[in-house]
C-alpha cells in the first residue's frame, strides 16, 4: 500500500450514503484498495484525526482563464457584459495569457478542494497543460462557434477531431483511458453555432465516443431568438436536430420550459447548475425541484471567475441550497445531502466518470480531499453534511489527493509553487488587460 490515510470521519457519497467514524482509507497506485480498519505497511502516512474525509469536489462548468478578468466589471446585465466587457478582451488573448488563468485556476481549485473539472475555452492544449502540471484531473473542451458562418466548420471539425483524438487516446497497455485530461467537443451555445455547426460537432462527438459540452437556455433572449428563427424553444430545437442524448452536458438550463424539461429527460441530458453565476449575471433561477422530481442528473459549476467571482464550490454549494429554498419559499427544497451530491457523484456522472470517481469506494481513483474540522465555525460536529454544505469553505480543506498523488498537504502545496504561479498571473492579467485598453480596471498597475 502506498498511501493510508487514518483515522478520519468518511463521508462516501457511495451508494448507501455511508458516513464512517474511525476509519481508514488505504491507497495502492492511484486507486483505493481498501476502506474501514486498514492494517499494513504504508509508505506514507496521512492523519485525518478530527478531520473529514471526502470525495473531491466536481466543478462541471468552468472557463479558467477568465480568472485573469477577476473584478474587472461586475454588476452589468449578462448581455452588455459579454459584448462591452469580455468579448473586447478575449479578442486579445493569447496562448501565454491562458495557460497563466489556468493555472491560477488549477491553483485556487486545488487549495478550495476541488479535484476535477470540465473546461470549456480557447487554446486548450494550454489548459491541459494546467492540468497536467498541476496534477488535477480534467475535462478540456475543443471550443467551437461560427456565429453561423458556415465556411468555417470544415476546418473547425478536422482541428477539433485531431486535437480531442490526442487527450483521448487509449493506454496501450491495458486499453483503458487512465489519463488524468481528457477532452470533450465544446459548443458554445446553439445561438452562436450554425445548425451545421451543431449537427456535426455532434455527429463527431458520436465517432469519438466523447460527451458535448454546451451552454443552453441561459437567458430570455436566448429563448425568444430561438424562437424566432426556428419557431422552436432552444431544447426543441437541439431535440429536433438530434443533438440531444446521454452524453450531453447542458449547462445554466434555467429556462427550460415542462416540455424542454421532458426532452431533458426523455434523452438523459445531464445538467451543470451554476447558481452564483446566474444570480450575478440577475440570469434567472434554474428549475431545479423539478429537475430533482424527474430524476434528472443535476451537477455543480461555477462558470467562469469573471461571472462569480472564485472558484469554490463550497460556497457554490451553500448559495444553491440557499436560492433554491428562497425561491420555492419552501426550506426542505433541495436539502444539503442533494446538493453534496451534485458536487460529487452527480459530477462523475454529468462527465461520463461515475464508475472512476465523486465518491469513496473500493476500486475508484483516489481523489480525495480532507477538510480540517478545528475551525471555530465547524464546532460542534452535529451533522457532517450540514457542516459541509453551510458552514464550511473552500479555506477549511487542507490535504487534498488526486489519482493516489498528494496536492496539497496541511495547506503545503505539493505539485505547483503558488508564489510563482501568483507572478505569473498578474503579469499576464496586466499584459492583457494593456492590449485591451483596460490597464485602468487594475487596482495595481
Ligand atoms: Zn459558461
Amino acid at each position: 500500500m502506498d498511501i493510508r490515510i487514518e483515522d478520519g470521519i468518511i463521508v462516501t457519497m457511495n451508494k448507501g450514503r455511508e458516513i464512517l467514524k474511525n476509519a481508514d482509507i488505504g491507497i495502492d497506485g492511484n486507486r483505493i484498495c481498501e476502506i474501514g480498519d486498514v492494517k499494513g505497511e504504508a509508505d506514507f502516512v496521512i492523519d485525518a484525526r478530527n478531520k473529514i474525509v471526502m470525495p473531491g469536489l466536481i466543478n462541471t462548468h468552468t472557463h479558467l482563464p477568465m480568472t485573469l478578468f477577476r473584478g474587472i466589471a461586475d454588476d452589468l446585465p449578462l448581455m452588455r457584459w459579454l459584448k462591452e466587457e469580455i468579448w473586447p478582451i478575449e479578442s486579445k488573448l493569447t496562448a501565454k495569457h491562458v495557460y497563466a488563468g489556468s493555472l491560477l485556476g488549477c491553483l485556487e481549485m486545488i487549495t478550495t478542494g476541488t479535484t476535477c473539472f470540465n473546461e470549456m475555452y480557447f487554446h486548450m492544449d494550454k489548459a491541459a497543460r494546467s492540468i497536467d502540471e498541476s496534477g488535477m484531473r480534467g475535462v478540456v473542451a475543443y471550443a467551437m462557434f461560427d456565429f453561423g458562418d458556415t465556411g468555417k466548420v470544415d476546418s473547425m471539425i478536422k482541428d477539433g477531431r485531431k486535437k480531442i483524438k490526442k487527450y483521448n487516446k487509449k493506454n496501450k497497455n491495458n486499453g483503458s483511458r487512465e489519463n488524468r485530461v481528457s477532452a470533450s467537443v465544446g459548443l458554445h451555445s446553439p445561438y452562436t453555432c450554425s445548425k451545421e455547426l451543431l449537427k456535426r460537432a455532434k455527429e463527431m462527438a458520436d465517432r469519438l465516443k466523447t460527451m458535448v459540452h454546451i451552454h443552453v437556455a441561459e437567458t430570455q433572449e436566448e429563448v425568444e431568438n430561438t424562437k424566432k428563427d426556428w419557431n422552436l424553444r432552444p431544447f426543441e430545437y437541439l431535440n429536433e436536430i438530434g443533438v440531444l442524448d446521454k452524453n450531453v452536458l447542458a449547462v445554466h438550463s434555467i429556462w427550460a420550459d415542462r416540455k424542454e424539461i421532458g426532452l431533458i429527460k426523455k434523452n438523459g441530458v445531464k445538467i451543470s447548475h451554476n447558481p452564483v453565476s446566474n444570480m450575478k449575471t440577475a440570469a434567472g433561477v434554474a428549475n431545479v425541484p423539478e429537475y430533482i422530481r424527474n430524476g434528472i442528473t443535476v451537477s455543480l459549476g461555477t462558470d467562469g471567475a469573471a461571472s462569480n467571482n472564485n472558484l469554490d464550490m463550497f460556497e457554490e454549494m451553500k448559495a444553491c441550497a440557499l436560492l433554491h429554498k428562497i425561491n420555492a419559499m419552501d426550506a426542505g427544497v433541495v436539502p444539503a445531502e442533494k446538493v453534496l451530491e451534485f458536487a460529487t457523484i452527480n459530477g462523475a456522472a454529468a462527465l461520463g466518470m461515475e464508475k472512476e470517481i465523486g465518491s469513496i469506494e473500493v476500486g475508484k481513483k483516489a481523489d480525495i480531499i480532507l477538510v480540517d474540522l478545528d475551525r471555530p465555525h465547524l464546532v460542534p460536529l452535529s451533522n457532517p453534511i450540514s457542516h459541509l454544505v453551510y458552514s464550511a469553505r473552500g479555506s477549511d480543506v487542507d490535504t487534498v489527493l488526486v489519482d493516489g498523488r498528494v496536492l496539497m498537504e496541511n495547506r503545503e502545496l505539493r505539485s505547483i509553487d503558488q508564489k510563482e504561479v501568483l507572478k505569473f498571473a498578474n503579469e499576464q492579467a496586466k499584459d492583457l488587460l494593456e492590449k485591451a485598453g483596460k490597464e485602468d480596471r487594475l487596482f495595481m498597475h
